[in-house]
């Protein structure tokens, strides 16, 4: 991805946000990033553990973050350090990107409703969902002057995907937690919007069986033809986080070449 797929420009200049989600340069997240500081923002970024630590410290560096955590989102004691140490570095804060999703591989794949157990269902549910509703809390305490966050979903919540089983659903749930964190904050000028992007070659999506034909079935039926660009999705970001996107919140907006529209695939031979 080159410096100028990202537009510079100063849509957030003076504007302070945290980066939860990037895994390695290929997350949709570090696209996200790479965006807004091109556009003026200043970023924290979060990673969990410490073999994520050697990609994203160096990720994180590179665009001056002031605040780099190791934050399991599974864990309160973690999320209150962050939170506090955002508060302790800034103050207060402008948005918050959540781009994260968890669920075991072997439930990605084959039967949904034989392979998910009630802990394997907890776990996706409790990283890939709840974990948007308690960082938007928590967020929410430290945006004063009001702000604007974002989580990733896809269209496996609305519709079935082969092997995308309980991740779908629990991008169901990260749909609908988002239309209601947005009902709640709304009052105090924050804006809540989920961005559901076509399949990008990430390692998340590696744990998903049969990845490469989420990929190249996308491509075959999105009316563009093509995947999903990374930098449209952070175009979408730095809409949905900046004063471009006022008015707008509660929405699922899709980045996918068009993926969601179609119904069927076009006839090999149509014309
Ligand atoms: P990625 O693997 O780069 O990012 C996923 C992130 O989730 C990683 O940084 C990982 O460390 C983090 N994570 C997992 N468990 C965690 C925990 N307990 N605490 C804190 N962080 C945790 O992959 P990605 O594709 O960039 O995924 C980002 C988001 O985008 C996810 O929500 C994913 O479902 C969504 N998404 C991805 C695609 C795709 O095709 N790649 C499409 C649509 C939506």
């Amino acid at each position: 991805m080159s410096e100028n797929e990202f537009p510079a420009g100063d849509l957030l200049k003076g504007k302070r946000g945290l980066i939860m989600g990037v895994a390695n340069k290929n997350s949709i997240a570090w696209a996200i990033a790479q965006q807004l500081h091109a556009q003026g923002a200043e970023l924290a970024f979060t990673y969990v553990g410490e073999a994520l630590e050697r990609r994203v410290r160096p990720l994180a560096e590179s665009l001056n973050a002031p605040v780099i955590l190791d934050c399991d989102v599974t864990d309160d004691a973690s999320m209150a350090a962050t939170f506090k140490a955002i508060e302790d570095q800034w103050g207060s804060m402008d948005f918050l990107v959540h781009s994260i999703a968890f669920a075991d591989k072997d439930a990605l794949k084959g039967s949904f409703v034989e392979n998910t157990s009630r802990d394997v269902f907890k776990r996706a549910m409790d990283v890939s969902a709840f974990s948007f509703v308690d960082a938007a809390n928590r967020a929410s305490k430290l945006m004063p002057a009001g702000g604007s966050m974002i989580t990733l979903t896809y269209l496996g919540s609305e519709r079935v995907i082969p092997n995308y089983n309980v991740m779908g659903v629990a991008k169901a749930a990260l749909e609908a937690a988002t239309r209601y964190i947005a009902r709640d904050l709304g009052p105090k000028g924050i804006r809540v919007n989920a961005i559901s992007a076509g399949a990008i070659k990430t390692l998340s999506l590696g744990g998903i069986s049969g990845a490469r034909s989420l990929l190249s079935e996308g491509k075959a039926w999105a009316p563009m033809r093509e995947n999903t660009d990374p930098a449209g999705v952070a175009g979408a970001a730095l809409y949905l986080l900046s004063d471009l996107g006022k008015s707008c919140t509660g929405e699922t907006h899709h980045v996918d070449a068009g993926f969601h529209i179609v119904g069927m695939p076009e006839e090999p031979d149509a014309e």
